[in-house]
């Protein structure tokens, strides 16, 4: 049905190429192009063992040069591009993909290099460009944001009349047998939770210190872990796109050795984000750091546990209250069997996918820059379910959220 190029061989590319490479009656040829071609080889070669007629290639490109990405569109003409490299190099995809006329989606908000910050504001200003374009880019179509997002659409569509709480619940309960590992890339993960804590209340974002915020939750399948309230970047497109919110926040379970780790790291200022001189060359710590952790993209093998992440929402339907609590739970084994990879970059990788099909399939339309939870939910939750990541719903229950 179409062409499509994905940009990125890290973990999540890795799950991206394999489930494209699994509808192939929609993803009826593959590039997969990164900044080193030899990770995208790897994946490629795997790929054809499992799928011989699987129409699939590698190509290189350093997306952070706007023109290398133009070439790698006009080289191969592709009807979209998944953008599973990093949150900075989002905007020169987006303007390649302006100059060419491809379609996009990624799994994360613009980041700029120099500042751990992250907002919509940047792509968004890409509204009637892509509209006039007549383009459709996809916002943070991963898990979270992602699936929380549409989670929260399909909530207000079926159940609520209006949505009032919202409480974004996220558990890794998995062991990879390292003493210190991330599950996405370090730089990334780390830049996001060092930040200060932010939440929506009554109209006003409010910001705490880092991990100030804590409660006991208890999620399914795996019993009382110790969530702390962070920042996440779906939280600005739900206030706006679902204006009944009078709160909306984020919360992530962090072992106490994980928390740890990441206080060393910090005081020692490895978590740094400016260039420092070291023997005659610049450097940035963050950057050094990630060279020496472990891969996450090679967790999976001795990763065991499981993942838990849903929504539990209050509300009023028909004037009366209501409760609601939608979640997957993914076992990180089940994930590496499908797709070599562990359960963080599988649950970010599948709905990656499942968008692009919802996308290539006439299913989610528009011209325009959209976050996910602007479109029908329902479509891509039912293939959700049958691509890997089953979900679950329960209602009239104590949501336990203080
Ligand atoms: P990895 O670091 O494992 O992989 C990133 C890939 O992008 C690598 O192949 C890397 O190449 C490539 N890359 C980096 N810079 C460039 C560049 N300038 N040009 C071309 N390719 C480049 O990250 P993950 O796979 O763990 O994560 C991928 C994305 O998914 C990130 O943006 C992350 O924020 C997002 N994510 C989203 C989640 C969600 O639920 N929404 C959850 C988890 C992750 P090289 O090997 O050369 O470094």
């Amino acid at each position: 049905m179409a062409k499509v190029v994905i940009i990125g061989a890290g973990g999540v590319g890795r799950v991206v190429a394999h489930k494209c490479a699994q509808l192939s009656e929609f993803f009826t040829e593959i590039i997969l192009a990164s900044r080193t071609q030899r990770k995208c080889d790897v994946i490629v070669s795997d790929i054809k063992l499992k799928f011989p007629s699987t129409r699939i290639e590698s190509d290189r490109v350093d997306a952070d040069q706007v023109g290398e990405v133009i070439a790698l569109f006009e080289k191969h003409r592709p009807f979209m591009v998944i953008n599973v490299a990093l949150p900075y190099q989002d905007l020169t995809i987006m303007d390649a993909c302006l100059k060419v006329g491809v379609h996009y989606l990624d799994t994360a908000n613009y980041e700029p290099l120099e500042e751990a910050k992250f907002e919509y504001s940047w792509q968004w200003a890409y509204q009637d460009r892509f509209k006039k374009a007549g383009l459709t880019a996809i916002l943070g179509c991963g898990f979270d944001p992602g699936v929380t997002s549409i989670f929260t659409a399909y909530a207000a569509k079926h159940y609520f009349d209006e949505i009032h709480y919202l409480d974004i619940i996220d558990c890794n309960a998995g062991d990879h047998g390292k003493a210190f590992a991330t599950n996405f890339n370090p730089e990334i993960n780390i830049r996001e939770v060092t930040q200060k804590g932010k939440y929506f209340e009554d109209g006003i974002w409010k910001i705490t210190e880092p991990h100030q915020i804590s409660q006991m939750i208890n999620y399914p399948n795996i019993g009382l872990k110790k969530s702390y309230l962070i920042y996440h970047e779906e939280l600005e497109s739900l206030v706006k796109n679902f204006p009944t919110l009078r709160r909306a926040r984020f919360w992530m379970t962090f072992g106490d050795e994980y928390l740890t780790h990441l206080r060393v790291i910090q005081n020692i200022g490895m978590a740094g984000i400016e260039p420092i001189n070291f023997e005659g060359k610049q450097i940035v710590p963050l950057q050094f750091l990630k060279a020496v952790l472990p891969d996450p993209g090679e967790l999976g093998e001795n990763y065991d546990g499981e993942t838990s992440i849903g929504c539990r929402i209050r509300g009023i339907k028909n004037g009366v209250f209501q409760t609601y609590y939608i979640y997957n739970n993914c076992k990180h084994q089940d994930a590496y069997r499908d797709t070599g990879a562990q359960g963080v970059s599988y649950t970010t990788g599948v709905p990656a996918a499942i968008g692009a099909k919802m996308l290539i399939s006439g299913l989610w339309t528009g011209a325009g820059v959209f976050n996910v939870e602007e479109f029908n939910p329902d479509p891509f939750l039912k293939d959700l379910g049958l691509n890997g990541l089953v979900w679950h719903e329960v209602k009239d229950i104590d949501l336990e959220m203080i």
